[in-house]
């Protein structure tokens, strides 16, 4: 997550809240709306278990009547007390029940007190239906007829009542009539609209053998009901998991069961699952597309800025956001990102200018003083050759005429001049290198150093100094005069800073480094402490009494100068009485192109 674009992680965010928010307002009000749906299905369960109890029984008893008023017809009454052919008609006529009670009549039959079957209307006794002992025992002592259990017949069920012909004291027969439960598509069709299309409507025997859906048998239910009086859940097979409430019929061994298929009370719950996962999903999509123009929105000004900060961060000031007209905190951030930019860009401008107006001015006050400082060196000269000329023949001239006292006067102001000249010459030739244009050109190091070393022929001379040079010398990009007086200042250091009693031995070679030559002169001499190496290459430094080492603290100034104009560098490697090994750094000519335009330009 962390590495996904702030684009992407906007949508996922959205999109992971609305199915976390949908799905679990879907599952709460999923459980909310079944647990409803249970309570308002078993509530009604109850109730319409019980209207069908007494629906049932209601017509149980319209039986019931019905049937003590065939038994207590006279015609029965004589027929039994004398039965004979001629009264036997007049009995079947009474059996018959009226016309518009008839259709549901399996068939009618009169028995004796003995109970054997005397006489019979209908097809009751061809389907095998024929009352049992224990159902006209019962009606020998009820108060009204009564009815028996259920009993299949094919793909149908029939049932009896029974009743008596004369009184408990006195019985002179029975009257017994079958019945076909009213089995019809249309039957069952009234009840599902008493109970509900989903609710199955049962009615069996309490004893639980024979069952029916008012069309067909059934099986019996998957549990004892007979003292069943709340509810019971069960499962039927082939329906499923089923809510079921029985309820006994009075004066009859029947039940009534209603049974909902928990399926079907949970289906409106479930309807409304779906809508609200579709809802859901809808709501997801839309959420999506919108977050995703959202976030593309929101980071396609944040991809400018970035961009434009990466430009600013390479230094180029003239990236602008560019304003979008958004009013919102990005569009003002925009805004504030490009005026700042413009700010910094007018900034830096402005320092540029004025370092370049600076520099230029620097530069001008430079010239203005070495040119100065070489007009007055320049012009020094004359009076101060006038000096110590005109002391050298004072001395000349008049010596004989001084005293002892007026003679040194004189020679030390010959020698003070002498001084102060080389001074002079050094801060001239200091002044000219600083100055004068340099041309630099591929030079033979060798004829450059014979040229240096000629220039410092007396000093050798005088001190009787070794030196060696070892070949090879390569070429390098430098001015003959400068490279020639460098080499030349720092022989005579070489040979100058060695204790008198040492014989000087100087030596000069070269070593290749990247395209660059480095030129090491290297002596035996009292060497420098660490500290002072980079002080030395300043003008006027100087480390040693003049009285011991004479000298004006330019020459390695000059040394620096000349090389650092023809684009090299300079350094010493020594120890305090080591010997010291100095080096100038120059380009090879070999490597020359890419080197002259950097020389010229720092020339
Ligand atoms: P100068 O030689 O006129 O004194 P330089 O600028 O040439 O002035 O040298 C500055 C100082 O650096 C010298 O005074 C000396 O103390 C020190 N120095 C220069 N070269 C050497 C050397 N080869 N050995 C020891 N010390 C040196």
């Amino acid at each position: 997550m962390r590495g996904l674009s702030i684009k992407l992680k906007l949508p996922l965010l959205i999109g992971g809240l609305v199915v976390v928010v949908t799905g679990v307002y879907a599952v709460a009000a999923y459980r909310a709306m079944a647990r409803a749906a249970v309570t308002v299905a078993t509530g009604r369960l109850t109730t319409v278990t019980d209207q069908l109890a007494q629906v049932l029984h209601a017509s149980r008893n319209q039986l019931v009547a019905h049937l003590d008023s065939i038994a207590r017809q006279p015609a029965l009454v004589t027929y039994l007390a004398r039965p004979g052919a001629s009264r036997s008609r007049v009995a079947l006529a009474a059996l018959v029940p009226p016309p518009d009670r008839s259709s549901g009549v399996a068939g009618v039959a009169l028995w004796s007190a003995d109970r054997r079957r005397l006489l019979s209307q209908g097809e009751a006794p061809r389907r095998g239906l024929t009352a049992d002992s224990a159902l006209l025992r019962a009606a020998a002592t009820a108060d009204t007829a009564v009815v028996g259990a259920f009993r299949t017949v094919g793909d149908s069920l029939a049932y009896p009542v029974a009743a008596r012909v004369g009184t408990p004291g006195r019985i002179q027969g029975y009257v017994v009539e079958w019945r076909w439960l009213a089995g019809s598509a249309r039957a069952r069709e009234q009840w599902n609209q008493l109970v509900g299309a989903s609710a199955h409507v049962y009615i069996g025997n309490a004893d639980g053998d024979v069952w029916t859906d008012l069309t067909h048998p059934v099986a019996a239910p998957p549990v004892d009901l007979t003292h069943a009086t709340g509810l019971v859940r069960y499962d039927r097979p082939g329906v499923g998991p089923s809510y079921a409430a029985a309820r006994p019929i009075d004066g009859s061994p029947w039940l009534v069961l209603v049974e909902y298929p928990v399926q079907a009370v949970l289906a409106p719950a479930r309807l409304v699952l779906s809508r609200l996962m579709l809802i859901g999903a809808i709501v997801l999509l839309l959420g999506l597309a919108a977050a995703w123009a959202v976030s593309r929105t929101l980071t396609r000004p944040l991809v400018r800025l970035t961009h434009a900060a990466e430009a600013v961060a390479a230094g180029d000031y003239t990236q602008l956001v560019g304003s979008d007209s958004r009013g919102d905190e990005l569009g003002r951030l925009a805004t504030a990102f490009d005026v700042m930019v413009t700010r910094v860009g007018e900034a830096q401008q402005r320092l540029e200018d004025r370092v370049r107006a600076r520099t230029a001015e620097l530069q001008e006050r430079n010239e203005e003083l070495e040119a100065f400082a070489y007009s007055i060196s320049h012009d020094l000269r004359a009076p101060l050759r006038a000096m110590g000329g005109f002391s050298q023949a004072l001395l000349e001239d008049y010596g004989e005429r001084l005293d002892q006292t007026g003679r040194q006067y004189a020679e030390r102001v010959v020698a003070g001049a002498t001084v102060m000249d080389q001074l002079i010459r050094d801060l001239l030739s200091y002044s000219r290198i600083t100055r004068s244009e340099l041309r630099l050109a591929p030079l033979d190091l060798r004829r450059v150093m014979q040229s240096a070393t000629e220039q410092v022929a007396d000093d050798v001379a005088a001190r009787h100094a070794r030196m060696v040079v070892n070949e090879p010398l390569p070429a390098v990009v430098g001015h003959e005069t400068t490279l020639a007086q460098v080499l030349a200042n720092l022989l005579a250091n070489a040979i100058k800073f060695v204790p008198p009693e040492r014989t000087p031995e100087v030596r000069v070679r070269a070593e290749l480094r990247d395209g660059r030559v480095r030129l090491w002169v290297e002596d035996n001499g009292i060497g420098i402490a660490p500290e002072h190496h980079e002080r030395i290459f300043r003008v006027f430094e100087r480390l040693n009494p003049a009285e011991d080492y004479p000298g004006t603290g330019i020459g390695l100034a000059i040394v620096r100068k000349g090389v650092e104009r023809m684009g090299g560098r300079v350094g010493v490697e020594s120890q305090r009485g080591g010997g010291s090994k100095f080096w100038i750094e120059l380009s090879q000519v070999e490597a020359v192109d890419d080197r002259e335009r950097h020389s010229h330009s720092a020339g």
